[in-house]
């Protein structure tokens, strides 16, 4: 798989080059590289928001290459939940209502189940106590667990993270990281978590690295 950007103008760069690799399913991945080595736009294709230029994508066994947006959309909704540095939380709901918005978006109306999930979701991330707190009050931390819960929503077999504890301090950084690591084991979810943080990447199945747009040769050897 090959991303260019700007193609056909005289802007015109390759970010991604000969992309070869698949995720296993229940694999918790780190994705590591420096800083533009293209790991947000390796991601950012595989959570289908952005195709590649050339070569094909995989994602439950099922080839995306010539879906169209709207049948993007509904394998997105089906298999992929996000977690980003920037949560992209609505700060002025509670946390209930922000865990609800995906199914919302799928099912249109409020209805009581919902709401449940949402709760049963908050307590699974050790937020019980904070379901009604308007997210805007919540610390860093709590706001990040709110995005995990909200991720989990619709039970997708993959959840994608872009340095999901880049704005955490250290306790912080651990707990969330213990958390996603538990939804994997219990719920068999795949993981592919952008880190800058070596230590915490050492702490998943595998580490796969970006350098200049190209993977890392050892990329898929397990750690
Ligand atoms: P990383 O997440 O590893 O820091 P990115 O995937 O964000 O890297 O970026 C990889 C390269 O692609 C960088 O050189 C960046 O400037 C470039 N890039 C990212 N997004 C765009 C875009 N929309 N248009 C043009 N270039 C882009
Ligand atoms: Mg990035």
């Amino acid at each position: 798989m090959n991303k260019f950007y700007a193609v056909g103008t005289q802007a015109e760069t390759q970010v991604l080059h000969d992309i070869d690799l698949s995720i296993q399913k229940g694999e918790f991945a780190a994705l590591i590289g420096p800083s533009g080595s293209g790991k947000s736009t390796l991601l950012n294709i595989i959570g289908l928001l952005d195709r590649p230029t050339s070569g094909k994508l995989y994602l439950i066994n099922k080839e995306t290459s010539h879906m169209d947006d709207a049948e993007l959309t509904r394998l997105r909704g089906e298999a992929i939940g996000f977690v980003f540095q920037a949560h992209y939380l609505l700060s002025a709901f509670s946390a209930t209502e922000n865990v609800m918005m995906p199914m919302l978006m799928q099912k249109g109306r409020p209805n009581t189940a919902m709401r449940e999930r949402a709760q049963a979701l908050l307590a699974q991330v050790g937020l019980a106590q904070w379901q009604d707190s308007m997210v805007g009050n919540m610390s860093g931390g709590q706001q990040q667990r709110v995005a995990i819960a909200r991720a989990l929503a619709l039970n997708p077999p993959l959840i994608l993270a872009d340095e999901p504890t880049g704005n955490l301090d250290t306790k912080s950084t651990d707990a969330i990281f213990e958390l996603m690591r538990k939804v994997n084991t219990e719920n068999g979810t795949t993981f592919l978590m952008v880190t800058h943080n070596m230590e915490l990447a050492r702490r998943c199945d595998r580490i796969i690295e970006l350098v200049d747009g190209r993977l890392v040769p050892s990329a898929g050897v397990p750690v």
